[in-house]
């Protein structure tokens, strides 16, 4: 995704721009760093993607990718449920007005306390083992349980968190699906259906359809082997959103054509089964922005460095923490910085640590001490996923506008 456009987008090109004069009075009010969410971007993409879907295809957010209750509140009307990975998650979307008929619970170690959580508000538990389906069963005792079975599918979807195909601590391999779900036959569960999720972060529409067919076909080959039939596919999610150099936005339209030919298919297949996916990133990803202060800049040996206030302990995804990401960095920008000369520097977080770095050798407008910049991109998997206690720095703040 090109920083530019995303610059021209929020309105933060020159110093007298719209957009920066506000993320100016916010740092003013809430102090920096801060992460802003745009609710009405927030609104606007869950009401698109709505309406590029076919009707019959239920969305689910994934609460994992960014548990803010304001978040929540705006998604809790304008998709079909969140799928929650523990009790505490499952409390934010029951205080957000979902009933828990609308929820999901998905994760391979969930603790008893989660499982009594679901049991207690109807939610969907998604049964990643045998054992886990015998233990909820224990604290049901007797109460019904809505259950479906989570199946490592033999195939991936290639992107950036592959999550099937191979070895999977996620769910049960679909060559011993059959048999258990035979074994779940003889349990006292109120069986739904099955859940697959192949993988994450993809921006290829055509490879997310061919997942999603293999997925179809997967769960009419394991249909005959379950305990009832089959009221509920959930066929994963994985649609991206662009964070590093080069990537595309996903073709929605795309994706969305071969997901009303699969609906047709999938109602010839396997009637009265209702197909959902699940999303995290592309529901929020583009909704936020992480603003942060420069509190330096240096020279060491020819190489010019800016130092900021936040780093990897607020957004470790951004950073080049992850494995293979450091030569890349989400789109960064100086605020009101159009119009100044461009330097090459390496921005860096404040920590003591070298993995601590947003970017390297980017081309960025001439920042100075007390200048703001923003990351772009920054609603998935921003200081939920981040490592906020190392070396014991303040939060970000978050605000809502
Ligand atoms: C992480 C996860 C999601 C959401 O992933 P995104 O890439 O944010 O869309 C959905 N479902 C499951 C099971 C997951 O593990």
């Amino acid at each position: 995704m090109r920083a530019a456009e995303l610059v021209e987008r929020w309105q933060v090109g020159r110093a007298d721009d719209p957009g920066s004069l506000r993320l100016a009075e916010l740092a003013e009010s809430f102090g920096t760093p801060y992460y802003l969410t745009v609710s009405s971007v927030l609104r606007e993409r869950a009401e698109a993607l709505r309406g590029a879907l076919p009707a019959g295809v239920a969305v689910l957010y994934s609460v994992k990718a960014n548990g803010l209750l304001g978040v929540l509140a705006e998604l809790a009307t304008r998709v079909d449920g969140f799928d929650v990975a523990s009790a505490a998650e499952l409390e934010s979307a029951l205080a957000c007005g979902l009933s828990g008929r609308r929820l999901s619970m998905t994760g391979p170690g969930k603790r008893d306390d989660d499982l009594a959580a679901a049991l207690g508000c109807g939610a969907l538990v998604v049964l990643e083992s045998l054992d886990e389906a015998e233990r909820l069963v224990r604290l049901a005792a007797g109460r019904p349980a809505r259950v479906s079975l989570r199946v490592n599918p033999p195939f991936e979807l290639a992107a950036e968190a592959r999550m099937g195909g191979g070895p999977r601590r996620f769910g049960v391999d679909s060559e011993q699906a059959g048999e258990v779900l035979q074994r779940l036959a003889g349990l006292p569960l109120g069986f739904e259906g099955l859940h697959v999720y192949p993988g994450s972060n993809c921006l290829d529409a055509d490879a997310i359809a061919r997942a999603q067919r293999a997925t179809l076909e997967l769960a009419v080959g394991l249909a005959p082997l379950a305990p009832g039939p089959l009221r509920s596919l959930n066929l994963g999610g994985g649609f991206g959103i662009p964070c590093f150099p080069g990537e595309t936005p996903l073709d929605l339209p795309r994706l969305a054509a071969a997901m009303t030919d699969l609906a047709g298919a999938a109602a010839t297949l396997l009637p009265g089964c209702a197909l959902a996916i699940e999303l995290g990133r592309y529901l929020v990803g583009e909704a936020v922005a992480y603003v942060a202060r420069v509190l330096a800049r240096k020279t060491s040996r020819g190489r010019s460095y800016l130092i900021l206030d936040g780093g990897l302990n607020h957004h470790w995804h951004a950073t080049g923490a992850l494995e293979g990401r450091r030569h890349l960095h989400y789109p960064i920008a100086v605020v009101g910085g159009g119009g100044r000369a461009v330097e090459t520097v390496t921005v860096c977080g404040p920590l003591c640590a070298p993995h601590d770095v947003w970017a390297e050798g980017l081309a960025l407008a001439e920042a100075r001490p007390g200048d703001l910049v923003i990351v772009f991109q920054s609603g998935a998997y921003g200081a939920g996923a981040s490592p906020g206690g190392f070396m014991q720095r303040p939060e970000a703040a978050q605000v809502l506008a």
